[in-house]
């Protein structure tokens, strides 16, 4: 194993590193290229990689760089799935699907949200049906996203966020936060108002390549929440349906759930994996997200509201805005070995039994 080697440290290297182990193992790959310019002008695009045969009956998909920044881990792991050879435990009769970088604005510019500033695991909603109503957001706003970021900010906010919580709950703080709102484009968790297109490239791939096969395994790589190093993985199939007795039998019941309340998530508006579970009626669809914990939560929280603030009102180029991007990257990566090596570990066991479970 030389998980230093997989794990980049930028989305340069991450996209170089991802095609390179690609192309030696022979997958076929598509790339789909965002019209906004990375840094320093460079390209941004969404690559995906594909193995075995291509109208196989089950297939394995996996993502990364969902929410930009956090693409780091989920690189890593695709690489190292690549460059080790572990993609060979696939038997014949599963494909995979490896999506690199979901949204490779957020990932290549260290922010969690798109181009659009839209948090693309808010943005699947119906928006002809209309966008869900998120009303405990409205006095959350101001306090997540003022308009002055200086050396007193993050205690303003811990006190801001401390006394929310001591009126209505750390959970009801969590839910106003993070669940989505698409009323403040400006604001953190926006789940904006038309699709991103990110979301278009994702719908353009599962209609291309998914919508005829009769099995799709689906892992979203996260980070952010949780135990630093510790995968949780994230069912967000209900707890009443034939995907979520899936998740238990595959993971052997290591599974969090946030409609049960024992995730270290909120209930989502919006989510890719759901509207991936419903896009494809046809298809058995057994979808996780597999989240992985960095730092303490309110630092994480600190780093999403400072790098809001540097989009809006901040200049990326000052030393302020670098230490900003600093601190981003470190809230949903650690660079550190004992770190990627828990990563990769949870993560090869979860697509094992992902491929098991695929064989039935
Ligand atoms: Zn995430």
């Amino acid at each position: 194993m030389s998980e230093n080697a997989w794990f980049s440290a930028d989305y340069r290297q991450a996209r170089g590193r991802f095609l390179d182990a690609a192309a030696d193992v022979g997958a076929r790959v598509e790339t789909h290229e965002n019209p906004v310019p990375g840094p320093n002008g460079g390209p941004l695009a969404t690559d995906v990689a594909f193995l075995g045969d291509p109208q196989a009956e089950a297939a394995l998909l996996t993502f990364s760089g969902t929410h930009g920044a956090e693409g780091f881990c989920g690189s890593g792991v695709q690489v190292g799935w690549l460059e080790s050879g572990l993609w060979r435990e696939v038997p014949d009769g599963i494909a995979q699907i490896h999506v690199h970088g979901v949204n490779p604005f957020g990932f290549a510019h260290l922010s969690r949200t798109t181009e659009e500033n839209v948090d693309l695991n808010r943005n699947f909603v119906d928006f002809a049906a209309g966008v869900p109503v998120n009303e405990g957001y409205e006095s959350i706003h101001p306090i997540l996203c003022p308009e002055v970021w200086d050396d007193e900010a993050e205690t303003r906010l811990a006190q801001g966020v401390a006394k929310y919580t001591e009126e209505h709950g750390f959970w009801a703080f969590r839910e106003a936060a993070t669940s989505g709102q698409h009323t403040h484009r400006n604001g953190i968790f926006f789940g904006g108002t038309t699709p991103s297109w990110s979301r278009l490239t994702v719908a353009r791939l599962l209609a291309t390549h998914c919508s005829t096969r009769k099995r799709l395994a689906v892992i979203d790589y996260h980070t952010g929440l949780g135990p630093r190093g510790y995968g949780e993985r994230i069912v967000d199939h209900l707890p009443d349906t034939a995907g979520y007795q899936r998740c238990m039998e595959w993971y052997d019941s290591d599974c969090a759930s946030p409609h049960l309340g024992t995730s270290a998530s909120a209930k989502l508006t919006g989510q890719m994996l759901d509207a991936i579970e419903h896009g494809l009626p046809q298809v058995e669809v057994t979808a996780i997200a597999l989240e992985y914990g960095t730092q303490p939560e309110n630092q994480v929280i600190s780093a999403l509201c400072a790098d809001n603030w540097l989009r809006f009102h901040g200049d990326m180029s000052s030393s302020k805005g670098r230490d900003i991007k600093a601190q981003v990257r470190e809230a949903f990566y650690q660079d550190a070995l004992d770190w990627k090596q828990a990563v990769f570990e949870r993560a090869l066991d979860t697509q094992r039994r992902a491929i098991r479970g695929l064989q039935g």
